[in-house]
This record gives structure tokens, sequence and C-alpha cells, in this order.
């Protein structure tokens, strides 16, 4: 059987290399647009910050470990059309690859904001490893003094870090009040703090309008709240599903604007998966299809995907929305829902925020960790958390996404059964001090 893969990024790597594993007979062919495959996104900002220092160091496998793995990796190809009914590939060019099964791995596309000037050199998105590589250069050879950045979502507030790291005075410009909306405001707070700590600007409610020439510096960004000048402009407003050939070629498409996929990352075409970025997810709080973009995700997905080509039967069980980031000197975590997306899903939530010390006061160093917790009112069901703090917030994101996997109830998560040692942790966690305090808010339950 051939095998083509659209999208050489994270998810078709990872449907390759299992599918061949699976099953050595397929002939996999994988085409991507770019010049490089299988590498690491997720450390670009330490790359442009150059904590690491070559981009080689991102790259997973080459296209020519892939080739002795026996998969035909084709870089700098674009497929432009599929025929469904003929069941071929057509790249630019003209060339046709006939296919018995297609993956979509194309991902997504940096959103861009459609204002004057923004094509101008010097402006920026980060997306792929050549952006990357793009930006560390253009910042060493033009001797770059100072950045905007344009959205304060995790890749903006990573890039604040990257540019200080690199020396660079650096502005955040943010539409709304807060960065990382997904974080409470109370939460969001402290990464403000962190930022003005770091000599890193914040314009919050400020919208954007168009980018010109500069005066003292390369480029002039003019906003509704006056006009800053830098040398270069990151626009990070988001990203959106590539779902260009998906729509062309008929697939359905899921309320997110991603391609609806079932739990073996079948299409709605029996020959054609998707996996990655470009395609949504099952959240196993919500019980809804979501499209959550992260690299985690996609590497487990192309990996199902790979099972069920190469002949060995494979679910992919869905997410809890586990996401991570580091500011500074700050863990910042989250999972499972907010408050809005709870209420969304049908759920009554109710919620509390605290703070507390990781370890015993008695153990010098201890560090303030805030974490807030989400239950459903109505049912006891454990529904989200959110964390920051400069040590402990990961793990503790990471026990509770357990437990939101598991679908434990609040009182259960009240009592877990956590390892205690006082180097590490209180007899009583932050994570058991905040769930029995938010029980106290909740209507009684009969135990289950
Ligand atoms: P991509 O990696 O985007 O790959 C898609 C590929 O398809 C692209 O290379 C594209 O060129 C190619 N393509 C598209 N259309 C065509 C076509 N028609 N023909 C040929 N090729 C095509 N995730 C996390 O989980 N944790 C993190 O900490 C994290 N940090 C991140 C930091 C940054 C700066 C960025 C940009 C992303 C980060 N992510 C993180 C997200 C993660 O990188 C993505 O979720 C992951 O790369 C998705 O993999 P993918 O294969 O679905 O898509």
């Amino acid at each position: 059987r051939r095998v083509v893969i659209i999208g050489g990024g994270a998810g078709g790597p990872s449907t390759a290399a299992e599918a061949g594993r699976r099953d050595p007979s397929l002939a996999i062919t994988m085409i991507e647009k770019g010049e490089y495959i299988s590498y690491a996104a997720c450390p670009m900002p330490y790359y442009i910050g150059d904590v690491i220092k070559d981009e080689k160091k991102l790259i997973a496998r080459t296209p020519e470990k892939f080739r002795e793995g026996g998969v035909d990796v084709r870089t700098g190809v674009e497929a432009e059309n599929v025929d469904l009914a003929a069941q071929v590939v057509t790249l630019v060019g003209g060339e046709a690859l006939p296919f018995d099964v297609l993956v979509l791995a194309t991902g997504t596309r940096p959103i861009l904001p459609g204002i004057p000037g923004e094509d101008r050199e010097g402006v920026f998105t980060l997306k792929q490893l050549p952006d990357a590589v793009g930006i560390k250069q253009f910042i060493r050879e033009s001797r770059c003094r100072t950045a905007i950045i344009v959205g304060a979502g995790f890749i903006g507030m990573e890039m604040c870090e990257a540019f200080r790291e690199a020396g660079v005075e650096t502005t955040v410009v943010n539409r709304g009040s807060m960065p990382v909306p997904r974080w409470d405001p109370e939460l969001g707070q402290l990464v403000v703090k962190s930022l003005l700590d770091h000599q890193i600007r914040m314009m919050a409610d400020t919208t954007i309008q168009a980018i010109e020439k500069g005066e003292t510096c390369r480029l002039r960004l003019i906003t509704d709240q006056g006009k800053i000048e830098a040398d270069v402009i990151l626009l990070a407003i988001g990203v959106r599903p590539s779902v260009g050939l998906a729509g062309e070629m008929g697939l359905a498409l899921g309320k997110t604007g991603a391609v609806a996929v079932d739990f073996s990352q079948k299409t709605s075409h029996p020959a054609v998966y998707a996996v990655g970025d470009c395609c949504e997810a099952y959240h196993r709080v919500s019980r809804r299809w979501v499209h959550i973009p992260l690299g985690d995700i996609a590497n487990k997905q192309g990996r199902v995907a790979g099972c069920n080509i190469g002949g060995f039967p494979t679910i992919f069980p869905g997410i809890v929305g586990a996401q991570a980031f580091k500011l500074f000197d700050l863990e910042i975590a989250a999972t499972g829902l907010d408050e809005r997306e709870a209420l969304a899903a049908g759920f009554h939530p109710v919620s509390n925020l605290v703070w507390g010390d990781v370890v015993p006061l008695s153990v010098p160093g201890t560090t303030r960790l805030g974490l807030k917790l989400i239950a459903d009112e109505a049912t006891g069901l454990f529904l989200g958390a959110q964390a920051i703090g400069p040590h402990g917030a990961v793990s503790r994101i990471n026990t509770l996404s357990a437990a939101l996997w598991s679908g434990l109830s609040i009182d259960e998560v009240a009592y877990l059964d956590l390892a205690y040692s006082p180097p590490f942790s209180r007899a009583w966690d932050l994570i058991h001090i905040a769930a029995q305090d938010l029980m106290k808010k909740m209507v009684r339950r009969p135990p289950r």
C-alpha cells in the first residue's frame, strides 16, 4: 500500500515512523514544503535567546534517517491539490503521487493582523524553524536593541524571555487587559510582575493599527494608545489550522474549524487520516471536540494514526488540556477547563484560588505557589486547575491532569495519596488544601 503524508513537522514524522515500524512493506512518502522536517518547534524561543546555540539541536530525525528507515522524504515540495476520487496528490510543479492512504499533517499557520506594513522587513511571526533562524540572524546582524511583541499568549511570553536573553529591550502590546487569558487575572498579576521585574514594558488594552518606517529605530508601531518604535516586531496573536487542502477535498471540518477526526484519527473519508495541529482532539472533561494545537498531542496522534495505518488498531483516548510554559523564574501551568469553558460545556463551575508554601516553612528556601481549582457544583466533578509559582506548578498540574483523566471528584482530589517529604512538599499539599477549601464552598452531596 502507498501512504502519502502531507506535512513534515511533528505529527507527520511521528505517523511515518510508527506506520513504517508496524508494517515495513508500506511505501511511505512524506512531503514537506519547507526545508526542515521532524524538528521541535517548542524550544525555538530558547534557540533565539541563545540558550540553545545550534538549530541542528532542534532536529529530532533528519530526512536521511527517515530514508534509511524506508520513508521517501521530499522537502521543498508542496502538495497543491488532492483528487480524492482518483486518490492522487498533485504537487506544485505537476508531479502526481497516487495513494492508498493519505495523512494530513499540515499544522497551523500564524494569524496576521491585516494591518498596513505588516510585511515590512523586521516584522516576523514565529511558527517554523526558518522563522526562528531568521529572527536570530536579524537580531544579530542588524544589531537589534529593541523589540515589540504583539500578543501576550504563551509564545509571546516565552519570546519576552528570549529577547531579554539576547539583550534586546522589549515591549509587549496586548489587546486584552491581562496576559495569558487562560489563567485567572489574580494569577496573571504574577506574570505582569515578572515582566516588569525583568524590565519588559507592557501596553495592555491596546489595538495595533499600522507598522511604518521608524525615525529612531527601524520600525514604528501605530496603536490606538500612541506610537512606539523598535528594531524588530514579532506578531504572536495566535494560529489557525491549515485546512485549505482538507476543505477543497470536501472533508468534514469540526466546529472549531479544524479537520474533524474520529478516535482512530480517521477523517470523514475512510482513506484519509489527519493528525496534529490541523485537526481536532477529544476533550475528556468537556466531552467536546476541541482544537488545542500542542506538540505533545501532535506526536501522540501521529503515533496512533501510524499504528492504524500499519494494521495495529489503536485509539487516541483524548486530552485534558494540560499545558505549561516558563517565564523567567516562574512555572506557569494549567489543565482541564476554565470557568467559561466549563459553563459552555454545561457544568455549574465553582472555583477558588489558594496561595501557599510549596514546602514546610521550617525548610529554608520555600516558595509561594498560587493554585486555582474548578469543580462542578452539581456533581462534585473536578474540572480544571491553574498554577503559577517559582517551583512546583508543573508537577501539581501534571498530577491534577491525571486526576482529570480518571474523572475524579473534588473530594477524591482532597484526599489523593501524594508522596510527602519536607524537601518536596507538605503533609497537606497545596492540592489537598485547595480541594478541601473548594469543598467548603460547595453544596454537600451524599458520598459516591
Ligand atoms: P507543524 O509542526 O506546524 O507541521 C506542519 C507542516 O506541514 C509544516 O512544516 C508545513 O510546512 C507543512 N505543510 C503544510 N501544508 C503543506 C503542503 N500543502 N504541502 C507540504 N507541506 C505542507 N507545543 C507544546 O506542546 N509545548 C510547547 O512548549 C510548545 N511551544 C511552542 C513554541 C513555539 C514558538 C511554537 C511556534 C509552537 C510551540 N508548540 C508547543 C506547538 C507545537 O510546536 C505544535 O503543536 C507542533 O509543531 C504541531 O505539529 P504538526 O505536525 O501538527 O504541525
